[in-house]
């Protein structure tokens, strides 16, 4: 981790330019500066959903305990298979919970149950059906089974003393299981991540109020607040502030105080009302970036202090869609990485383009599309329409993000194009 100023990390990127600065080379300086929250928590394994483990779990027994076996059949010893037809004489019958406790000879089996324990000596299981039966004899059908066929071995899904999850993982239903299988009940956690918001702007109204004229009804907040939800974060919902210089002070100042992160939208732009920059500027280090991007140029990143309290601020463009895609694309990650999340970047798709799109070389762009499966089986994207920055319904109507990256020009119907889905299965 590091402990460099913003100005040490910006010094280092070749050629920087805050008036023209390429999308990667913002989020590697966002990378570069964010410390993550170390504190942990110990929670039920239930509670533990979506958060991010704080150590590595060491597995502290053989999972599974025994050898098992992996069908209803019979158990046996494999060396004794034989080309043809074998016979075996039934001796027992070894349940799931209640193991069979004898010896098994030669020409011997025991019946056995999904998850029970093997017998002593034997190694192979031949489910039921490929079996004859005939009072205590049954009948191997030739070719059935080869030995070590149908049995699970003592520690195969994890042995004692390897680590069995580490830390940085966000834990899925698939980690419950398996730290349940552990018999672990509790867990170790980084502690959630406090992030502060609120939307600025004199247009802005709150819902409940009345859109006079020249007025709109806040959105981002909304947005924001689900987005933030879905990453786990809690949430500090500050509200609107006007933009009036002694209320975005106080308001930076007090979430910077209460929140380990903050984000605004709006304000960042050139617009003559938008004190905020300077605000934001007078409380910390800041970083105020026109990114090479479309939507959502304008961009503020740093760090602001108030009372000793500091807190990394992400000040976000104001247009709907402009927010959306400056927090999918900078500070989802960014907030992970301070949530102490090991996150995978996601995966993109290659697909066909249905229509042709218009593209500029020079600028990463975000077009909100639909993936579909074309008639040939083959996934195909259109675009929703209308791709103003001010057109959340892009937003709601779309799949999917089509990444266009800088040095793309324009796609001709049918050329491939990469997209990120918003949904996944787990
Ligand atoms: P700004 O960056 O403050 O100039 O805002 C750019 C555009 O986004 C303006 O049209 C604003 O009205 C709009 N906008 C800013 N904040 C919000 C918000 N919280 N909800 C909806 N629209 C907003
Ligand atoms: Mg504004």
């Amino acid at each position: 981790m590091t402990n460099r100023s913003l100005s040490d990390i910006v010094s280092c990127v070749t050629g920087y330019d805050p008036e023209a600065l390429p999308v990667e080379q913002a989020q590697h300086i966002i990378r570069e500066f964010l410390k993550p929250v170390e504190a942990l928590e110990k929670v039920a394994i239930r509670s533990a959903l979506g958060r991010v483990l704080a150590q590595d779990m060491v597995s502290p027994i053989n999972v599974p305990a025994h050898d098992n076996s992996a069908m209803d059949g019979y158990a046996f010893r494999g060396a004794e298979l034989q080309p043809g037809e074998n016979a075996f004489r039934v001796i027992g019958t070894s349940y799931a919970g209640q193991a069979f406790d004898g010896t098994v000879a030669a020409g011997e089996c025991v019946q056995i149950m999904t998850g029970a324990m093997m017998p002593a000596g034997c190694d192979t299981v031949v489910p039921q059906e490929f079996v004859k039966t005939d009072g205590e004899r049954i009948t191997i059908l030739p070719g059935a089974v080869q030995p070590g066929d149908n049995r699970r071995l003592q520690g195969e899904d994890l042995s004692a003393g390897k680590v069995a999850l580490k830390r940085g993982a966000i834990l899925r239903p698939a980690h419950l299981g398996l730290l349940a299988s552990l018999g672990i009940a509790e867990v170790p956690v980084r502690r959630k991540l406090r992030v502060a918001f609120f939307s600025t702007g004199d247009e802005l109204r709150s819902l409940g109020e009345p859109l006079d004229e020249g007025s709109v009804y806040d959105s981002n907040r909304y947005t924001i607040h689900g987005m933030l939800t879905r990453l786990g974060c809690d949430i500090i919902d500050m509200g609107v502030v006007r933009d009036d210089p002694a209320l975005l002070e106080a308001a930076l100042r007090s979430a910077c105080e209460n929140a380990d992160a903050v984000i605004t939208s709006g304000g960042v732009s050139v617009g003559a009302a938008d004190y905020t920059k300077q605000i934001m500027a007078r409380l910390g280090e800041m970083n105020f970036w026109k990114i090479g991007m479309r939507p959502g140029r304008p961009m503020a990143f740093g760090r602001i202090s108030s009372n000793g309290k500091s807190a990394f601020l992400f000040g976000l463009p104001g247009n709907p869609v402009a927010v959306m895609v400056t927090f999918y694309f900078f500070a989802r990650e960014a907030l992970l990485q301070m949530m102490g999340a090991d996150a995978a970047p996601l995966p993109m798709a290659r697909v066909k383009s249905l229509s042709p799109i218009r593209k500029k070389a020079g600028r990463t762009e975000y077009q909100r599309g639909i993936v579909s499966r074309g008639t040939d089986g083959d996934l195909q994207v259109s675009l929703t329409g209308s791709q103003g920055s001010g057109i959340l319904r892009s937003m709601t109507d779309a799949n999917c993000i089509v990444v266009l990256p800088d040095e793309r020009g324009n796609v001709a119907s049918g050329d491939s194009v990469d997209v990120m889905m918003f949904e996944g299965l787990v």
